[in-house]
C-alpha cells in the first residue's frame, strides 16, 4: 500500500502541495482529479523521489520512502510514466522499451516482461525496429507506458496519459490502463477527464490548489456534482 500524511512539498519558498493525505491500495487503480495547477506532477514527482517533502510522510509496503533516491523507489516497485512521454525519438521501439528494464532484473524475467509488453501493446511488436519519434501520438503514449512497466513495478504512475491526443485515442490509452491494472499491478493516475477515469478506478481524489477537497469511491465521485465543479 502506498500511503501518503500529510505531506507539504514546494518550489522556492512557497509550498505547493498543503497537508496532502492521500492511500493506494495494492492493485487498485486510484485516481487523483484536478485542474491545471492544482498539484498533480508535484504530488507525483514527489512520490517518485524526484522532489523532497518539507513535511509528513510516504511509505510504500510499510517502509518510509521520502527520504528516498529515485533509483531505490523503482526497486521498491514503483514506476512513474511522466507526462509528455520524454522518448528518445531516434531511437527504435524496443530500444525506447528496454531502457526501462532495472538493471538488477534478470534476462528472462526482462524478456518475459517486453513480451507482455507487446502483448498488450501489438502495434509496438509491428513497430519494435521504427525510430519511436516516427509513431502516432497514441502508440508513443504506449512506448511510455510500456517503458514504465519494463521496470516490472507493483504500483504505476501515470500522469495524464490522454494528454494532447485525439478522445478517442485517449479512451484507447485509458483502456489499456484499466487492462494493466486488471492485470494485477496498482495504478496511480492523473487525469482530467474525470469522467473517463473514474469508470476505470476504484478510488478518487480530487486536489485543488494543492490540497485534497473530495476523496470517495470511484461510483460515489461520479455521481458527485461537486466533482465536475472542481
Ligand atoms: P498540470 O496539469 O498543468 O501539469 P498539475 O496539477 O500537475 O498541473 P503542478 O505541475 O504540480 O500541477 O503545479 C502546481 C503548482 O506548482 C503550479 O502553481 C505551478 O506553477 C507550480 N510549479 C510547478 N513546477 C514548478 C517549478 N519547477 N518551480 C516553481 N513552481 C512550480
Amino acid at each position: 500500500m502506498l500511503s501518503l500524511e500529510n505531506i507539504s512539498v514546494g518550489y522556492d519558498a512557497t509550498d505547493v502541495l498543503h497537508g496532502v493525505s492521500i492511500t493506494a491500495q495494492p492493485g487498485e487503480l486510484t485516481v487523483i482529479l484536478g485542474a491545471n495547477g492544482s498539484g498533480k506532477t508535484t504530488l507525483f514527482k514527489t512520490i517518485s523521489g524526484l522532489l523532497r517533502t518539507r513535511s509528513g510522510t510516504i511509505e510504500y509496503n510499510g517502509h518510509p520512502i521520502q527520504r528516498t533516491r529515485p533509483n531505490t523507489i523503482v526497486k521498491r516497485g514503483i514506476a512513474h510514466c511522466p507526462e509528455g512521454r520524454h522518448l528518445f525519438g531516434k531511437m527504435s521501439v524496443e530500444k525506447n522499451l528496454r531502457l526501462g528494464t532495472y538493471p538488477h532484473r534478470d534476462r528472462t524475467r526482462t524478456e518475459e516482461i517486453l513480451n507482455e509488453v507487446l502483448e498488450l501493446f501489438p502495434i509496438l511488436k509491428e513497430k519494435s525496429a521504427q525510430p519511436a519519434g516516427s509513431l502516432s501520438g497514441g502508440q508513443q503514449q504506449m512506448v511510455a507506458i510500456g517503458r514504465a512497466l519494463m521496470s516490472d513495478p507493483s504500483l504505476l504512475i501515470l500522469d495524464e496519459p490522454s494528454m494532447g491526443l485525439a478522445p478517442l485515442v485517449g479512451e484507447q490509452v485509458l483502456e489499456s490502463i484499466a487492462q494493466i491494472n486488471r492485470n494485477g499491478i496498482g495504478v496511480l493516475l492523473s487525469e482530467q477527464n474525470a469522467k473517463a477515469s473514474l469508470a476505470i478506478a476504484h478510488r478518487g481524489y480530487v486536489l485543488a490548489e494543492g490540497r485534497v477537497v473530495l476523496a470517495d469511491d470511484a461510483e460515489k465521485l461520479l455521481d458527485n456534482p461537486q466533482v465536475q465543479a472542481a
